[in-house]
């Protein structure tokens, strides 16, 4: 078997895991023993996974359970991963719980169970093997690709999830015994025990997510519960603000995946800062949706007069206000994420984001009025109807904002940046795009050239771009059915991706470039 460099590095072991451990500062006390142990598993190092505040909340729900303890697993390091808790191998574990919120990461969770001796094809495993488990978004998109090798998935909210599985696992029951209760308790698609891509008479799955009325709970705020300098969100406490979006973008799962668009009262936010205050100075605002909290302001300035420097990820373009953009500034942030899409106003109003590029380039000036020196503005390309007027527009509309930017500089004699971060449609299942094909691998290839010669001629803007086979092959993972199995086996197990696209061209071609007149095969479940 051909296997990828980092089978060639030792497994992270105790020492290794150490400095990780030691650089930790857990909000609240987690015991690494107790009656019952769960293997939580990220696929992907521990510098993304413990930035996903969901990986976090998974991770502290498991320990809120009477007797309950998860250990944490990370791609770090070759050979058999080892539980930063306890040292341990993953077929310790009657059960591995992978949270997925990305679809690259397929190749990554199988290459975990391979180093750890665990067969990949769920067909293949016994009762000596654990039992794996799959949520995250990706497990609610489309589990499908993913159903020859994942036991059960878990789909929706954990705080739903977790009270139903945990109590099963329990129990001493056989796998078989097991995958039964597991197929009749709601949230739970058991591919052993569901067909729907052969059997027309399944009745409709159900994803469990959390309800606006479960909100009005303190118990449902997610928050960081261990804060550490090894992240992406480097010593920041996450507290999420809201579920959804008020918008309808045509191709945005977050808003069509996610339900209605609800949000966390603002008396348990304000409390979780009490709980942060003793570990740091720094607060990430994370949602959707941030800015669209209605007491987004008064938020941010209860934040900054507990002396918390603030971020946020992306603010919608209505929601850049005075109220947000000012303490975020006083806070110390100097950067803002804005995501027009596209240059025209034409494309923008075609997706369902009616937001002309007067009103963006007023809420630009905003910005850079307020101090802000770094903008980043997300595109995407590839969309339906574009044409190289589009293209051109973006590269317009990047100037525009670099000219505010320069207009302010001479002010300040402070010269920023603008950052436009390049990505390719995916059309992804349960949007309205979901049927579209995407745009052909030739015509990206033009698009991008132009991108790049037009940033190569622009001082003080940069750009990052998607690559196109990046793109099909997350477009087909995103939309295959279960015989994607092969390819993705053979990915993980070393197979040159180029080449492995270029072998299965005809299998996969159809399912990426051409659109979706039959019926769609993720139909099975509802998300809402
Ligand atoms: S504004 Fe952003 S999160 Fe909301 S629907 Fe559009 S793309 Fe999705």
């Amino acid at each position: 078997m051909r296997r990828g460099k980092n089978h060639k590095r030792p497994a992270y072991s105790e020492q290794d895991w150490a400095p990780y451990r030691a650089a930790e500062r857990p909000v609240r006390p987690f015991s690494a023993h107790g009656t019952h142990r769960l293997a939580l598993a990220y696929a992907n190092t521990y510098e993304v996974g413990m930035s996903s505040l969901g990986f976090q909340r998974v991770y502290e729900l498991i320990h809120d359970a009477p007797g309950w303890t998860a250990e944490r697993f990370f791609t770090n390091g070759g050979g058999p991963p080892r539980s930063m808790e306890l040292s341990r191998h993953l077929s310790d574990f009657s059960c591995v719980a992978f949270s997925v919120s990305f679809e690259e990461d397929y190749l990554n969770l199988l290459r975990m169970l391979d180093r750890s001796q665990i067969p990949l094809r769920r067909s293949e495993r016994d009762a000596w093997h654990p039992l794996i488990v799959m949520g995250g978004s990706c497990a609610a998109i489309n589990p499908l690709p993913m159903s020859a090798f994942v036991d059960a998935f878990a789909m929706g909210a954990a705080e739903n999830l977790l009270p139903a599985m945990l109590p099963l696992l329990e129990e001493d029951l056989s796998r078989d015994d097991l995958l039964d209760r597991l197929a009749e308790t709601p949230g739970f698609y058991v591919p052993a025990r569901h067909d729907p891509e052969n059997d027309d008479t399944l009745p409709k799955l159900h994803k469990v997510d959390i309800q606006a009325d479960q909100m009005r709970d303190p118990g449902f705020l997610p928050t960081s519960c261990i804060i550490t300098p090894k992240t992406e969100f480097s010593e920041k406490f996450l507290v999420e603000m809201s579920r959804g979006c008020p918008e309808k973008c045509r191709y945005c799962w977050a808003t069509f995946g996610m339900g209605k668009f609800r949000w966390h009262p603002t008396d348990y936010i304000l409390e979780s800062f009490e709980r942060a205050r003793p570990f740091t100075d720094q607060i990430g605002f994370l949602a959707t949706a941030v800015g669209d909290h209605p007491e987004i302001g008064r938020i941010l300035d209860e934040a900054l007069s507990m002396g918390f420097r603030s971020s946020v990820s992306s603010i919608r373009i209505p929601a850049v206000k005075e109220e947000v953009l000012s303490p975020l500034f006083e806070s110390g942030a100097r950067s803002i994420t804005l995501a027009p899409e596209t240059g025209s106003d034409r494309l923008r109003q075609m997706m369902n984001k009616p937001i002309p590029n007067a009103v963006l380039l007023e809420k630009v000036k905003m910005i850079f009025a307020h101090g802000f020196r770094t903008l980043k503005l997300y595109f995407i390309i590839g969309l339906p109807t574009e044409t190289m007027e589009d293209i051109e527009a973006i590269l317009e509309l990047g100037r525009q904002c670099r000219e505010l930017m320069l207009e302010k500089a001479s002010e300040t004699g402070k010269i920023g940046n603008v950052h436009l971060g390049c990505n390719i449609l995916i059309p992804k299942p349960y949007t309205p795009w979901q049927r579209e094909p995407m745009d052909d691998e030739k015509s990206l290839k033009r698009k991008i050239s132009v991108l790049k010669r037009g940033v190569a001629k622009m001082p003080n803007v940069t750009m990052s771009m998607m690559s196109p086979r990046q793109a099909i092959w997350q477009t087909y993972i995103s939309r295959a059915g279960s015989d994607a199995a092969d390819a993705i086996e053979q990915a993980a197990r070393g197979r040159h991706l180029a080449s492995l696209m270029r072998e299965l061209q005809p299998q996969i071609h159809p399912e990426v470039f051409q659109s979706f007149p039959r019926d769609l095969r993720w139909h099975f479940m509802r998300t809402a």
